[in-house]
């Protein structure tokens, strides 16, 4: 990874560190309002930062993933690429010929 990249990948972990600590903070925070019941603009807020959660913590399990794809990708093909060049036979493959 080149530095700029490090660089940017630093800023956006700790952006994201920072967007969830501040909506856990506010979710904590307002959990005992005085809520004014239907249409209550603290609770719409705080309904916000759950789905923001949930969604962010959603995106942080499936990113890795779609990112380490290729990594696993090339390497099944590396090792495809090693057995081209192994001799096929029955004793390669483990078959008895029991007859
Ligand atoms: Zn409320």
């Amino acid at each position: 990874m080149t530095g700029r990249k490090r660089i940017y990948a630093l800023l956006l972990c700790a952006g994201l560190v920072l967007v969830l600590s501040v909506s856990a903070a506010f979710i904590i925070q307002e959990a005992d309002h005085d809520c004014t019941g239907e249409d209550c603009p603290i609770c719409r807020n705080i309904a916000i930062n759950i789905r923001l959660l949930r969604t962010i913590g959603l995106a942080a399990l499936l990113l890795p993933a779609l990112f380490l794809q290729p990594a696993v990708h090339a390497e099944h093909d590396r090792q495809d690429h090693h057995h081209a060049f192994l001799p096929r036979t029955l004793v390669s493959w483990k078959i008895r010929l029991n007859d």
